[in-house]
């Protein structure tokens, strides 16, 4: 009947998919998945058995922590921080710069990573997180994950399950942007380009092929590896291990073991407290290198409207009364 369409529509309206669910899309989504794990481990295996080869001196360990610190800067401060969360402004030209180097980490594109991570913030640990180390979604119903599980699959088991964010509900905003949405649909190309990279580097500093692939799998693989473990540690270890002195209703913690290569994201119950803040880091031992980089940002007038709560704000919240009651696991 006319009416019931009318009203089942207006219902579907009202109550957007979190999620898609598409079965032809799924296998292709877990093979993707599947390259973006393995891909990077095995030219890790690659590159520690070629040592004898290539060697492992001041270019590999360069290659590596450059190309790490760039990303990962691309992933905290641009993705996440400038992106995710609007925790400060800046130029347009930085914006798109920082989000070229976020997708060279390879986790994905622009889009879905800034609308999963919306979607983490929006369902933190409940079924619909996309990847809570404590709940998950099987059949509808939210499931509670064990230990080892649950990091598991908070780590990468979520990856591989094929489900994809609705991206149009949780990321409008930079799908709306042309030079944001050029650089999402580049993904693929700006990946390989994070790879030929630090390879041409290799073969200029050395004149020798041994060099470029020296370049290849240290400043490329190794580095991509490292970078993904680093943040999926976060989402699996940091809402598991680590002090909880705000109440957010969640299980995220302030990790500090994972505070500096993380730089600064592991600071998760900080973070979650005050989710658009451009500082993760709220005391002196809580090391939040993305936070320092944003500061120096803005002393050069490439940041502005950074966001950051007033001690007042701080002192309000540790204030607040448990919500633990309301936690779902
Ligand atoms: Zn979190
Ligand atoms: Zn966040």
């Amino acid at each position: 009947m006319p009416e019931t369409n009318q009203s089942r529509s207006a219902d579907v309206r009202k109550r957007p998919p979190l999620v898609i669910r598409d079965a032809a899309l799924r296998p292709r989504h877990r093979r993707i998945a599947l390259a973006t794990v393995w891909a990077p481990f095995l030219g890790t295996v690659a590159a520690v058995a070629l040592i004898p080869v290539t060697g492992f001196g001041a270019l590999e360990i360069g290659l590596m922590v450059g190309g790490f610190a760039l990303t990962t800067f691309g992933i905290e401060v641009g993705l996440h921080r400038s992106l995710a969360h609007r925790a400060f402004q800046t130029h347009r030209w930085m914006r798109n710069l920082l989000a070229v180097l976020g997708s060279m980490a390879a986790e994905g594109r622009l889009l879905h990573w800034v609308a999963d991570h919306r979607r983490h913030h929006a369902h933190s640990d409940t079924g619909d997180d996309p990847h809570s180390p404590r709940v998950r979604h099987k059949e509808g119903k939210p499931q509670k994950l064990g230990p080892m599980v649950g990091l598991w699959h908070a780590h990468i088991g979520h990856m591989l399950m094929g489900d994809v964010t609705n991206c149009t509900l949780f990321a409008r905003d930079i799908n709306k942007d042309p030079a944001l949405r050029k650089i999402n649909d580049m993904y693929g190309m700006i990946v390989v380009a994070g790879l030929v990279i630090p390879t041409v580097i290799g073969w200029v500093a050395t004149g020798t092929w041994v060099g470029a692939l020296s370049g290849f799998l240290w400043g490329g693989m190794v580095r991509m590896f490292l970078v993904h473990h680093t943040t999926w540690s976060v989402a699996s270890f940091a809402h598991r291990f680590g002090a909880s002195p705000f109440d957010t209703g969640d299980y995220s913690a302030n990790n500090l073991w994972l505070a500096l290569p993380s730089f600064g994201s592991s600071l998760q119950n900080n973070h979650h407290a005050f989710p658009r803040s451009a500082y993760l880091g709220l005391k002196w031992w809580e090391v939040d290198v993305a936070g320092g980089f944003i500061t120096l940002m803005k002393t050069f007038g490439l940041a502005w409207k950074v966001r950051e709560p007033s001690a007042e704000e701080i002192a309000a919240k540790l204030a607040q009364p448990s919500r633990a009651e309301g936690r779902t696991t």
